[in-house]
């Protein structure tokens, strides 16, 4: 088994002929691991620009890639061809998604078509990551460097945003993990359409109480004193996505706000509850009173 690493830069260019912003790749980095994902190559490949001339401000600063240097890339399908060959039959690995969003994007601008044709087994590696340090579902997604730092992984932050810079960073970290979870329940297939159905698939908080993917098993509460069930005497509202009602345990008297999410994705409907106090009305009044005014 052998791995490869991608990593892209790519700059928002405007696009008149789509009418919209297309994050056109400018460059390509990679590095190929063997078996025990020690690096064994690296593959680098700068793209002329096409659809616009103009470097963004964040991405001149962030890559510090000069125009002129892109002027002497080459085309993107070029590019995309030199990489075919030294991704070969191995597995093609990103930190996140968004290169793969990428890849997509400028096939189907530049071909009309949206497979990627080099890619047939895949892995995100910061899902991986996220995955073996119980990381995977805290709402927020982990970044490479605080992976990184939290793995004890040394990096400069100066090299960083460049594409070979940050696949190396990402082997590192792959690394650093790999003993803890194993990495073939990582590895998808991506010769099918099921890949692109679930890379283009958009994560989103439920926010209607009678969608049929809601568990409705999840919107009773028990009380977190006691523990026996409690019984919801107000309305479901919605409160920064959550569902969000008032609670009332018989048993004890307790009365408390039960709060439950639930995210949709691919995989399914992830559910997150929460149970708070009741905060008097005056308490709140003088804690808003307490906060700085933005
Ligand atoms: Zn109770």
């Amino acid at each position: 088994m052998s791995y490869v690493i991608l990593d892209l830069e790519w700059n928002a260019a405007y696009s008149k002929r789509a009418g919209r912003f297309v994050n056109e790749i400018i460059e390509f980095g990679a590095v190929r691991l063997d078996d025990d994902l020690n690096i064994t190559a690296s593959f680098a490949a700068l793209v002329k620009p096409k659809i616009t001339r103009r470097l963004n401000g964040k991405v001149k600063q962030l890559t510090k890639i000069s125009l002129d240097e892109l002027k002497s890339g080459v085309s993107f399908l070029t590019a995309a061809k030199q990489f075919a060959e030294f991704l070969g039959h191995s597995t093609l690995m990103t930190w996140g998604t968004s290169d793969i969003h990428a890849l997509i994007e400028n096939f189907t601008v530049f071909t009309g078509d949206y497979h990627i044709p080099f890619i047939t087994t895949y892995c995100d590696i910061q899902e991986y990551c996220e995955r073996a340090l119980d990381k995977f579902d805290e709402g927020n997604q982990m970044g490479l460097g605080a992976c990184a730092e939290l793995l004890g992984v040394t990096f400069s932050e100066d090299e960083q945003h460049r594409a070979d810079a940050d696949a190396i960073l990402s082997q590192q970290c792959l690394k650093a993990v790999a003993k803890r979870f194993p990495l073939e329940d990582a590895i998808l297939r991506a010769d099918c359409e099921e890949f692109y159905e679930r890379m283009t698939f958009k994560n989103h908080f439920i926010t209607d109480i009678d969608d049929p993917d809601i568990d409705r098993a999840q919107l009773r509460f028990r009380c977190d004193k006691c523990g026996k069930p409690a019984r919801r005497v107000k309305k479901w509202r919605m409160h920064n996505k959550n569902f969000s009602s008032e609670f009332y345990c018989k048993h004890c008297g307790r009365k408390f706000i039960g709060r439950v999410s639930f995210k949709k994705r691919y995989d399914g409907v992830k559910v997150n509850k929460r149970t708070l106090d009741i905060v008097p009305k005056k308490k709140q009044e003088e804690q808003q009173a307490e906060a700085p005014t933005p």
